[in-house]
């Protein structure tokens, strides 16, 4: 079972309320929930003309490497190295990983934040799903014992199995993945004057902030009516970017941009219907509601504590159309840092979705299924393409 106080000051939040950004263990990362997360698994892995398993597993090594290496202390023996870990694993929300019979080339995982997802969105799976997994754990050994293997799941609870069980395989020549990128220098202008609502999104966003939203004994993050989890920016940069490419090669960039704002219209949907519908939403938000705009400038202000960035409503005098602006958001830095150039075009494709997704859900009516893609989002400006901010305009279709 974990336990939160083992290591915990290691793992401590920092919150940066000018950019509006999560640190754990000097990596930014993301809250999002398992329904966005397996989606975009689903998205990546279930596209036939690229290997996005491969390019799962790959982003999960490299960037996980760094973030557990991040989180050891010099002094640390094995042993030790192993719990820190195992103990971020759990902190950041995906499980709760037993390397006890590491020895014998085996690990378990109990819970997996990424099996409760696909249970929710794809039931029915009996291959095994977490790729995410095999990732995490090839980049942690390396940062461990400094040893590059692979892990293969043999076992799924998606399958019916007790535990997840991966096999450690340590015949391989492939050189460890690296993560590499190059900071990208900018100054975020100064936000707007907010528009008037009934929602004190200060008040929303230091309360969330305070929240302690961590694992649970089993490594998991259940709140708001889903399952969190705390991911490296870096990781969806990466998967994100890799999937356009490799997509790309096989003529295919614009259908892979779609899909990826198709996934983030549904989270939009799905994740904020699950915190609308949470005990925590109405405890903290449903006091400041008085018409249907407040809750869109809640929902706002909650995706802004998640760190999906710095946006804000900068018009929206009609249920029909909203106008959003991002000052800073984790997708335009991840473009420009990975790829070092300005693009010709928009790059945030899940601001654009979720921007479409959280219009959908307060003004829509219906099945989720029912209200998908009833609005459209574009975003018509971006920091991509040298703007000082992205801007996401969305009409009723
Ligand atoms: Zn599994
Ligand atoms: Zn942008």
């Amino acid at each position: 079972m974990f336990d939160v106080r083992e290591l915990g000051a290691r793992f401590q939040l920092r919150f940066d309320n000018g950019a509006y950004r999560r640190w754990i263990a000097g990596k930014e990362v993301i809250l999002h929930c398992h329904h966005y997360n397996s989606r975009l698994q689903n998205t990546i892995e279930g596209a036939s003309a690229v290997d996005g398993r491969a390019i799962i597993v790959r982003a999960a090594e490299a960037v996980f490497r760094d973030h557990v290496a991040n989180a050891i202390a010099q002094s640390d023996d094995l042993a030790m190295r192993l719990r820190v870990a195992r103990n971020l694993y759990a902190h950041l929300g995906y499980g709760w990983l037993d390397f006890s019979r590491l020895d014998a080339g085996t690990i378990t995982a109990t819970a997996s934040h990424f099996v409760e997802g696909w249970n929710a969105g794809f039931p029915g799976r009996s291959q095994p799903v977490c790729s995410f997994a095999e990732g995490y754990l090839q980049g942690a050994i390396h940062a461990v014992a400094g040893k590059t293997v692979y892990v293969r799941e043999r076992e799924c609870m998606i399958a019916g199995a007790s535990a997840c069980r991966f096999e450690v395989v340590t015949e391989r020549s492939e050189p460890v993945a690296t993560h590499d990128k190059t900071k990208h220098a900018f100054t975020q202008k100064a936000p707007p004057a907010s528009l008037p609502s009934n929602v004190d999104s200060d008040k929303i966003v230091q309360a969330l902030v305070e929240m302690p939203i961590h694992g649970n004994p089993e490594g998991l993050i259940p709140a708001f009516g889903v399952y969190l989890a705390s991911t490296p920016a870096d990781f969806y940069n990466r998967i994100c970017l890799d999937f356009i490419t490799a997509m790309g090669e096989a003529g295919l960039a614009s259908t892979a941009k779609k899909l990826l704002v198709f996934d983030a219209e549904t989270c939009g949907m799905n994740t904020f219907r699950g915190i609308m519908s949470s005990p925590e939403w109405d405890g903290l938000v449903g006091p400041m509601i008085e018409q249907p705009s407040d809750s869109l400038f809640g929902i706002v202000a909650v995706s802004n504590a998640l760190g999906w960035g710095n946006w804000h409503i900068t018009k929206h005098t009609s249920p029909n159309a909203v106008t959003l602006e991002s000052l800073n958001g984790y997708e335009a830095f991840g473009f420009l840092e990975h790829r070092g150039a300005f693009a010709k075009n928009p790059q945030c494709y899940m601001l654009t979705g979720v921007a479409a997704g959280i219009m959908e859900l307060v003004y829509g009516s219906g099945t989720i299924e029912e209200r998908f893609g009833t609005y459209v989002a574009e975003e018509t400006a971006c920091i991509c393409c040298a703007r000082e901010s992205c801007s996401f305009e969305v009409e009723k279709v």
